[in-house]
């Protein structure tokens, strides 16, 4: 107890020994903060905000986001429901493309933190046991160094105090990038590229992590595995959703 609360000032004093020498700034416009992986309250504010008319079931556009889309009403195998925590453009699609291209892992405790700030509050409500982020295909993984969306998963898994589980969901087809492809190639593209490995998913609610959502295309074909793997429930969370993605 004793040894807690020294290593406690300890741990206290070495922050503010780091804070002095290294001062903690905004990640966007570098003003000096008291806290690091944060941002100023002007940056913070101009965050933009999830786009509001999309299908709350797998995160579709929908002129009807309640009732579920056209496209998930009868499909046993869409999600159960999806997040996003911010629009993809401005200052949100910056800082995401600095955490996915610019090698810049540490922006994910930043992202993870934002994400909590906007969703902790209906992910709480989410019965999730096993948080698994979407994966890349192995080579990807050795261009890149590490998995955004993992980084990004074990964030959460620590605010929500879950396992966070990455050698269940595999991606054991390489898919060509799904940006220049219209909406039938996408999801041909996407067909098998994901496999679950063992009994692990069956009978539990999975939280499936992603950074950018634009069709849904990728998404649909992880969640519709773990599905057919025998999950009781699967929500996915994205950062970010593209505006015009159909
Ligand atoms: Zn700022
Ligand atoms: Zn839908």
């Amino acid at each position: 107890m004793v040894t807690n609360r020294l290593r406690g000032l300890g741990m206290g004093w070495c922050q503010s020994l780091l804070n002095l020498l290294f001062p903690p700034f905004c990640a966007s416009c570098r003003t000096a903060l008291s806290q690091a992986h944060a941002l100023c309250p002007e940056c913070l504010t101009s965050l933009p905000a999830p786009p509001e008319n999309h299908c709350l079931r797998c995160g579709g556009m929908t002129a009807r986001p309640e009732s579920g889309c056209a496209r998930c009403l009868n499909d046993p195998e869409a999600a159960d429901a999806t997040y996003f925590a911010f629009s993809y453009e401005g200052l949100a699609a910056q800082l995401i493309r600095g955490l996915k291209f610019g090698d810049h892992s540490e922006q994910s405790r930043l992202l993870g933190r934002l994400c909590w700030e906007r969703l902790g509050e209906v992910l709480r409500w989410e019965s999730v046991d096993l948080v698994i982020p979407m994966p890349l295909h192995a080579w990807r993984l050795i261009g890149r160094r590490y998995n955004q969306s993992a980084l990004l998963a074990g964030e959460l898994a620590r605010y929500l105090d879950r396992p966070l589980v990455t050698d269940l969901l595999f991606r054991p087809r390489r898919t060509r990038p799904q940006t220049r492809l219209h909406a039938r190639e996408r999801q041909l593209n996407v067909r098998g590229a994901f496999r679950v490995q063992g009994e692990g998913v069956r009978g539990r609610a999975v939280l499936l992590v992603d950074d950018v959502m634009t069709t849904g295309a990728t998404l649909g074909a992880a969640v519709a595995v773990l599905k057919r793997a025998g999950a009781s429930r699967v929500s996915a969370l994205c950062l970010a959703r593209v505006m015009d993605g159909k």
